[in-house]
């Protein structure tokens, strides 16, 4: 057998001497040989191909922990792993990009702000039990500046949603100067958190989604937290703007589920953040540049869940807010939708008088 010495190893599998007697003690990467008089590690050519595994995981910065589960694990089961350490990273620099874009934006706002100050926003709320829930535990709202879809869950689910909600709605009325925004955002989502959390009582049962879209006087910032959804429609086209927080949105994600299997998958309803959560349930923030002739849509899963997509757009398309969210409920409904249903829809005007109210 050739035996390399730890120097010659190194350059082969581009790994530096210092890592390999790092990975070593970590077992990670034992040498083949130890030479008991000197210590001098040797290694065998056959460890080559393991070696610079571990170099380009390391490249993709995967910690040595999950390096070593991926080096123990056949070809094919490793290659899953490492599929879905990879779009957990995507996800969590989605986020992060996200609130980069958010910073960006709101730094940089100042400049940008005549184009849009003239606008409003129009918009109608709907919120329906179903036929076949005994209570709706949604919480819809729209108003001037704020747009809002709670859905609770658990046995006081309508009070999680309507109390999140309602720590939301001092924005309606609060000095949004340029500065402040982002804290008052991230202020009044814990808010809506802790009222949550005592309307829970210890319960792990109950909790609520939350998405809702702020009107900033020249922006939309979203908050968004479990699967609720909001969707944009311009030109014709409908875009969700949202990311679902479900625990089959993350295996579809991780390419675990394809997007059918999740319809009927045991725990499509299942979701991986929500109202209060943990320390880890952080909502997501974006910030929307919009344009007069957008039409914004945030609905609960009882529209999503019923209603595809394709048809969703037609219908939220047609008339005024108030005709499209009387038209988007009863859609879910006319389609056999087993939940709560709630639809808020508003467009971005430039005034013309006074605002619609909500229906
Ligand atoms: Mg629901």
């Amino acid at each position: 057998m050739e035996w390399l010495t730890i120097g010659a190893f190194a350059k082969a599998c581009r790994l530096s001497p210092k890592a390999l007697r790092l990975y070593d003690e970590l077992d990670l990467l034992k040498p083949a040989r130890v030479d008991p008089e000197t210590g001098y590690r040797y290694y065998a050519g056959a460890q080559l191909e393991r070696a610079r595994l571990v170099a380009w995981l390391r490249r993709l910065g995967m910690p040595l922990a999950r390096i070593r589960e991926v080096c123990a694990l056949p070809a094919g089961p490793a290659a899953r792993e490492v599929r879905a350490y990879w779009a957990r990273v995507e996800a969590e620099t989605a986020v992060r990009r996200d609130l980069a874009a958010f910073l960006v934006d709101h730094l940089s706002g100042e400049s940008r702000r005549d184009t849009t100050t003239m606008l409003e926003l129009r918009y109608a709320a709907r919120s329906d039990r179903g036929r076949v829930r005994p209570s709706n535990q949604d919480t819809a709202y729209a108003g001037r500046r704020l747009l809002a879809v709670a859905d609770g869950c658990g046995p006081a689910g309508a009070s999680a949603s309507a109390a999140a909600v309602a720590a939301l709605r001092p924005l309606e009325d609060a000095e949004l100067a340029a500065g402040n925004v982002l804290n008052l955002l991230e202020d009044a989502v814990r808010s809506a958190g802790e009222a949550v959390r005592r309307v829970a009582r210890g319960s792990t049962e109950v909790g609520t989604t939350l998405t809702a879209l702020l009107w900033t006087g020249s922006r939309l910032a979203l908050v968004h937290i479990g699967d609720s959804r909001a969707y944009l429609l311009r030109d014709g086209e409908l875009l969700r703007i949202t990311h679902d927080h479900s625990v089959v949105q993350s295996l579809i994600d991780e390419g675990r589920l394809t997007p059918e299997e999740a319809e009927s998958h045991p725990q499509r309803m299942l979701l991986a953040k929500a109202l209060p959560g943990g320390s880890a349930d952080t909502p997501d923030l974006k910030l929307h540049e919009v344009r007069a002739g957008d039409r914004y849509l945030v609905c609960s899963d009882g529209l999503t869940r019923a209603v595809r997509d394709e048809r969703i757009a037609e219908l939220l398309g047609r008339g005024e807010p108030a005709d499209a969210v009387r038209a988007l409920t009863e859609a879910a409904d006319a389609a056999g939708g087993a939940d709560n249903v709630s639809a808020v829809v508003a467009d971005v005007v430039r005034p013309t008088g006074p605002p619609v109210p909500a229906s």
